[in-house]
This record gives C-alpha cells, sequence and structure tokens, in this order.
C-alpha cells in the first residue's frame, strides 16, 4: 500500500530543474522541459519531501495516504 501521493501540478511548472537536482531519482525533465515524476504513488518519501520543498512555485505536493 502506498503512504504518500505526489501531486503534481504540471501547468504551474517552469522548468527550473531543482527538483531533479534534488530528487534525481523520482524526478526527471520531459521532453518539453516540464518536470515529470516516475512515481506517483510512495512507499517511503525519499528525496520527494526535499523535491516538494524545493520548487519555487509550489507544483509539487506530497500527501499523506490516510
Ligand atoms: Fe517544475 Fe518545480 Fe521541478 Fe522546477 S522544481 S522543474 S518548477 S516542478
Amino acid at each position: 500500500m502506498p503512504k504518500y501521493k505526489v501531486i503534481f501540478h504540471r501547468d504551474k511548472c517552469i522548468g527550473c530543474g531543482a527538483c531533479t537536482a534534488q530528487c534525481p531519482e523520482n524526478w526527471s525533465l520531459d521532453k518539453e522541459g516540464k518536470a515529470k515524476p516516475k512515481k506517483l504513488e510512495l512507499t517511503s518519501l525519499g528525496c520527494n519531501k526535499e523535491a516538494e520543498e524545493v520548487c519555487p512555485v509550489d507544483a509539487i505536493e506530497i500527501k499523506e495516504v490516510q
């Protein structure tokens, strides 16, 4: 069962690459230069919290699944 959910607001993403630098295990940039999460359902946070915190436009939200 996933413990965390990634909510990614792609429309907000400005393609700065901060999340990919902070958390390459789950974030990369797609062909259009927007961020792309590999996984949206997580069993552990890993570096995704840091990716959420570093995003300058709040495009990344990590929610705990209840
Ligand atoms: Fe997009 Fe935010 Fe990642 Fe920058 S840090 S590439 S704005 S999701």
